[in-house]
């Protein structure tokens, strides 16, 4: 289910960038980066399924999303192929690698250019599958994904490596969930070996390493189960922890900037 890889990716940035309890700091950044990554890597979360023309997200920003979904069925072989391998979350982090690397210096620093285009459509799916905005709202879908993604060329983290991470991360997740439901994913894509015979006879193991080649482990059964509910709590619990937390650590950034900046002017 959408929402849930959404909140799924967001959950995920909050664990590997965040630096407060509960939270791992592989990767930390300042606030303003935690809550920029959030709205990215969910993002980034839906961005596997932009291999499906009717899917939610291939109408999140018309008529640019549908393009965008088009293109990338077209390269990656259908829904579920390449973009859910792990090729497909090698090429997505080579994008971001790409993208975050064009930054063009001006009076109020660095721009991230490349982020704020990719943001555009991240932002547009994450919104549509929070069930922010609908296929009826195309100019607030539009007005949501520019504000944002505008905010994000001017704020986004100094090292130029956050997106890469970022989106390699969400869509990383995302092959995640997809592999703990029935249908599996091809995550060797373009090799999709068969199971020997004797292993396609055993109920438990074809379940595994399914007779078309794909694979997972399918805890969650199908996709929107009682169990995949039963995971989204917790999930949507710790995204919304990490928001409070971002918000909680730009407020006290703000409030030792604002005086200090208040007594320069004071000194002169
Ligand atoms: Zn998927």
């Amino acid at each position: 289910m959408g929402a849930n890889h959404a909140a799924t990716g967001a959950a995920a940035w909050f664990a590997v960038a965040g630096s407060g309890p509960l939270m791992l700091g592989w990767y930390p950044v300042h606030s303003s980066g935690l809550l920029i990554g959030a709205a990215v890597c969910a993002g980034a979360a839906m961005l596997p399924d932009a291999d499906h023309h009717a899917g939610t997200i291939s109408h999140s920003l018309p008529p640019l999303s549908r393009l965008v979904t088009r293109g990338v069925a077209h390269v990656s072989g259908g829904h579920r192929h390449g973009t859910h391998s792990l090729l497909g979350i090698l090429v997505f982090a080579a994008l971001g690698a790409l993208l975050g690397a064009v930054r063009v210096p001006s009076a109020i620093g660095h721009l991230a250019v490349g982020a704020g285009v990719i943001s555009l459509l991240l932002v547009a799916y994450a919104a549509k599958a929070l069930r922010m905005t609908s296929d009826a709202t195309w100019l607030r879908s539009w007005l949501l994904a520019t504000g944002v993604a505008a905010a994000i060329t001017v704020f986004a983290p100094e090292d130029p490596t956050w997106l890469a991470v970022c989106v390699g991360l969400g869509a990383a997740v995302h092959v995640l969930g997809d592999a703990l439901t029935t249908g599996g994913v091809p995550l060797l894509w373009p090799w999709t070996p068969d199971p020997p015979r004797w292993w396609a006879r055993n109920r438990v193991l074809r379940r595994v390493w399914q007779s078309n080649g794909w694979g997972g482990v399918p805890v969650l059964g199908r996709t929107g189960s009682v169990r995949e509910w039963l995971l989204a709590v917790p999930v949507s619990l710790y995204a919304s922890y990490g928001l409070v937390v971002a918000f909680v650590g730009m407020l006290e950034s703000a409030s030792r900037w604002l005086p200090a900046r208040v007594l320069a002017e004071l000194t002169g």
